[in-house]
């Protein structure tokens, strides 16, 4: 009944979107892709498939991660534990002196978010050029990639035989079809514990920034964004935690939303600190940043799902995020960020399908 349903639904809607298409294309507004910015660029159900071939598989991943670590001296990779399929899961580490404060990017807790890890990727490769390498004297960086290694690689106890990409399937929940980010008080998933015990409570950490994506089809004053950021929100944080997060928020805000291609909303969510955001700020007294970006690489619900020629966008969104934050932490400038903008960033809104 439900896969019936779904490929109905599924259908009926890509038949619209069609439509729509071939408007812009005879208007001669469906240009290249450098033609938009992330939030108005093509989405799935415009023009193409979403084929997933593209993304790192977790082997490509690991193999990635070993190539860099033997070619950079600065960093050492580790395992931190096990996911629920067994595969190792990795921390990359830049630890260059005890005394710099530290940041943690997170990515994938939702194995169908995965550009973030992409861009991480691309992030920890210019680390080992001439361009970034001097920004390691004054800033630790810690990297997880991919948490959820079992749901992005679809490998997992339960059907996604409804999901729309082609080739593997990506999911939101590890492979026991919890969320990983609603975990993070009772710490029950492999993953979880492994990101607890062997990343939180192993190294000093004063930044967090988890990465995840959201649907594709929010908006904030009338135009769809890039992504969305947004501090911790429960009571219980300390001040002080919370101004370092919407100090680290504004260094994101700065770095993307001026350009041509990033356009930035404040994210909708709750306070319950089993989720991330909430609950490492609080339990570890680290400032925390949420960043959702626009579009998923797989998923059962189509207007949730992005096409890949917005990957670009996407990735490098991710890129400009890691290196903005780190320089300013490097460089102390995060000391003095303005963060002003936060009391005139409007909520994001979703623009619903059409
Ligand atoms: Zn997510």
């Amino acid at each position: 009944m439900r896969n019936q349903a779904g490929q109905k639904t599924i259908s009926r809607r890509s038949f619209g979107l069609l439509g729509v298409t071939t408007v812009l294309a005879a208007s001669g507004v469906a240009a290249a892709p450098s033609a938009f910015g992330v939030g108005e660029g093509p989405g799935y159900g415009g023009n193409e498939t979403v084929n997933t071939s593209i993304l790192h598989t977790y082997d490509e991943l690991v193999a990635e991660l070993k190539t860099q670590a033997a070619k950079q001296s600065a960093l050492e990779l580790e395992v931190i534990g096990q996911s629920v399929k067994g595969r190792d899961l990795y921390l990359a580490k830049y630890l260059s002196n005890p005394a710099n404060p530290t940041i943690l990017f997170l990515t994938q807790q939702h194995g169908n978010e995965q550009l973030t890890t992409e861009g991480a990727l691309e992030f920890i490769k210019s680390l080992g050029t001439g361009k970034n390498r001097g920004v390691l004297k004054g800033v630790n960086i810690l990297i997880v990639p991919m948490l959820n290694a079992d749901g992005a690689m679809g490998d997992v106890n339960f059907s996604l035989d409804n999901y729309i990409a082609k080739g593997r399937h990506l999911t939101r929940y590890n492979a026991n079809e919890v969320d990983l980010n609603r975990d993070h008080i009772v710490k029950v998933q492999p993953e979880t514990q492994a990101l607890h015990n062997n990343v939180m409570r192993k190294y000093k950490i004063d930044y967090m920034i988890d990465l995840h994506h959201q649907g594709a089809r929010s908006q904030r004053d009338g135009e769809l964004v890039s992504g969305s950021i947004l501090y911790p929100t429960t009571a219980n944080v300390d001040a002080t935690v919370l101004e370092g997060s919407k100090r680290l928020g504004a260094v994101v805000f700065h770095a993307i939303d001026p350009t041509g291609w990033g356009h930035l909303g404040r994210y909708v969510g709750g306070s319950a600190e089993t989720i991330s955001r909430n609950g490492i700020a609080v339990e570890y007294g680290i400032s925390t940043l949420l960043f959702e970006m626009r579009g998923m690489s797989d998923h059962e619900y189509e207007p949730y799902v992005l096409g890949q020629k917005s990957n670009g966008y996407l990735i490098k969104q991710t890129v400009v995020t890691l290196t903005a934050t780190t320089r300013a932490i490097a460089d102390g400038s995060i000391a003095t960020a303005d963060t002003s903008f936060w009391d005139t960033l409007a909520e994001q809104t979703s623009r619903g399908e059409e």
